[in-house]
This record gives structure tokens, C-alpha cells and sequence, in this order.
């Protein structure tokens, strides 16, 4: 890995870039670290205001000629400068169904609620992505009752969330040199479902939490370097979408088996998760040393 950083005190460059309005702590330009490497960790010079310190800030900025670029994404005020093309963190698109809320369970409850005399599916058998089409398979006339559950005021609110997943995504949200990002979306009557969504974010994780909420019906156009969905086929617009496909493992996808694909099995160990954020970490850095 070659070195990013010369070791200048940054204080000295940050008066000038922090121009009213667009760097938010001019005043506050003593404060600086360096980091060696864009994966090590910051080594704090000054963070005597660091409690002062909000999420805004800027991500890269050029000044004499050089790259320089910060975050408080590390809670603790970092910069760096340098010469060659900076890291940049790795972006994770994390799926909310199936993923982070349990839309399998809470539906087999309401259909059991709504529908007791009806044949019903056990969450371990579901078999393919839409509930609807398995459904539908047993009677043609359970799709029309799946609809009206997943379109009634209160489902998406309601879903529980899965276990372990809330803690994950907070935990990868502290994490040095990552950036996650809810990727979802609605059912075709939107109508509950898209509000819900907000609300369980803000619910679940809080408010600040809604700035990261990417609702949209085609995926591969976000970009991102990884995304963790429990669908096996994400498709759309872009045919090479930027992100590596993490399929998040349930009992619905349990039968595809695709050589190249990576998976999560769940939110149990954290070290499953963490282990693939840093393979895709080597992975950039690579690419970049490559380029260089
Ligand atoms: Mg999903």
C-alpha cells in the first residue's frame, strides 16, 4: 500500500480552504489528524472539539495542487493530504424486507389473522422471491388476499425487525471508511408502504438515520460497492451496476445456488459481515494501487 500522507500540520492549510458556508468549522482549523493509510486508523493531534464536530463534512477539496480530504465520519477529526487519488470509503446498500424487517413472519401472522380457513405457507418453505406467486400456486385466489395484507395501512410499519440486524447497521454506521445506505422499495400501491418505510427507519434507527433511506424500484442505478438484499436477481436500467450482490440469506432464496455470488447468512456473527466489508476494502485498494 503506498503511503498517502506527508505528515503537515494541517491547521496551517485549513484557514484557507475553509471558506464561509462551505467547510463548516473554520474556526475550528487546529484541530487535525493524519492518517498514514486510508485504512488505518486516525492518529488524533488535536480533538479537544471533536464533540463539536457534526457528520457534514467535506469529503475532498484541492488546494496548492494537492488533494486534501477529511471526514468526521471517523467521529474523531481526521484529514489527510496527498498527492495521489484519495481512498474513498466503501459504500454499503443494506435492503430493508427480508433483510432488516422480517415482511415473512409478520405476513404468515396476518394472513393466519385474516384468514384462518385459508391453506397457508410456513415461513421455512417459502420458496421464491414474491410471496403472492406461492400463494397463488395453492389457490388462485390467495394472491388477491396476499395483495390486500401487504396494501393495508400498517404492514410495512409493523414488520418486525430481524434480529441483530438493527445493532449491524449501527455498528457498520461507527465503522472507519464506510458509508451505509438503506436501498428499498415500495410495492406497486405505494400508497401505506412508502411513508411506512420512512417511518420505520426513523422508528427503528432514528431520524438522522432517514438522510440514508434510498427508496427507489430500480437498484442498479444506485451506486455502492456492496449491496446485502435477499433477492436473487436484482435487475434494471444498468446491466453493470456498480455494487457486488450480497444475497442475504432466507428460507426463499435458500434453493439458488450461484457459484459466484457471495452470501450473508444472517446477522448472528458479526465477523460475517465485517469480513466482507474488508475483502471489499482490499479490493479498492488494489484496484487503486493498480491504477497508480
Ligand atoms: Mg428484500
Amino acid at each position: 500500500m503506498r503511503t498517502l500522507i506527508r505528515t503537515t500540520i494541517l491547521s496551517t492549510v485549513f484557514p484557507q480552504l475553509t471558506k464561509p458556508g462551505s467547510l463548516p468549522y473554520s474556526q475550528r482549523a487546529s484541530i487535525c489528524c493524519l492518517r498514514e493509510r486510508a485504512n488505518a486508523n486516525p492518529i488524533v493531534l488535536n480533538n479537544n472539539i471533536s464533540r463539536q464536530l457534526s457528520r457534514t463534512f467535506f469529503r475532498s477539496n484541492s488546494f496548492n495542487g494537492v488533494t486534501v480530504a477529511g471526514s468526521t465520519h471517523f467521529r474523531k477529526p481526521c484529514a489527510f493530504m496527498s498527492t495521489l487519488p484519495i481512498m474513498s470509503n466503501v459504500r454499503v446498500l443494506v435492503d430493508m424486507d427480508g433483510v432488516l424487517a422480517d415482511f415473512e413472519k409478520h405476513f404468515l401472522a396476518k394472513f393466519r389473522e385474516q384468514y384462518p380457513d385459508e391453506p397457508y405457507i410456513e415461513v421455512k418453505d417459502r420458496r421464491g422471491f414474491y410471496v403472492t406467486e406461492q400463494y397463488e400456486k395453492i389457490k388462485p385466489d390467495l394472491k388477491a388476499k396476499c395483495l390486500e395484507i401487504m396494501e393495508a395501512p400498517g404492514f410495512f410499519l409493523n414488520l418486525p425487525p430481524i434480529p441483530g440486524g438493527l445493532e449491524a447497521v449501527r455498528a457498520m454506521d461507527q465503522m472507519d471508511g464506510v458509508d451505509v445506505f438503506f436501498c428499498t422499495a415500495s410495492i406497486n400501491k405505494y400508497k401505506y408502504c412508502v411513508t411506512e418505510k420512512f417511518q420505520w427507519i426513523d422508528n427503528h434507527f432514528g431520524a438522522e438515520f432517514i438522510n440514508k433511506l434510498v427508496l427507489t424500484r430500480d437498484k442498479t442505478v444506485v451506486s455502492g460497492d456492496l449491496i446485502i438484499d435477499d433477492k436473487p436477481e436484482i435487475t434494471g436500467a444498468e446491466k453493470n451496476p456498480a455494487w457486488e450482490h450480497i444475497l442475504f440469506s432466507t428460507p426463499q432464496n435458500s434453493d439458488i445456488h450461484k457459484p459466484n455470488q457471495r452470501r450473508l447468512s444472517g446477522w448472528k456473527d458479526p465477523d460475517e459481515w465485517k469480513q466482507i466489508i474488508d475483502s471489499k476494502r482490499q479490493e479498492k485498494e488494489m484496484r487503486m494501487s493498480a491504477k497508480q
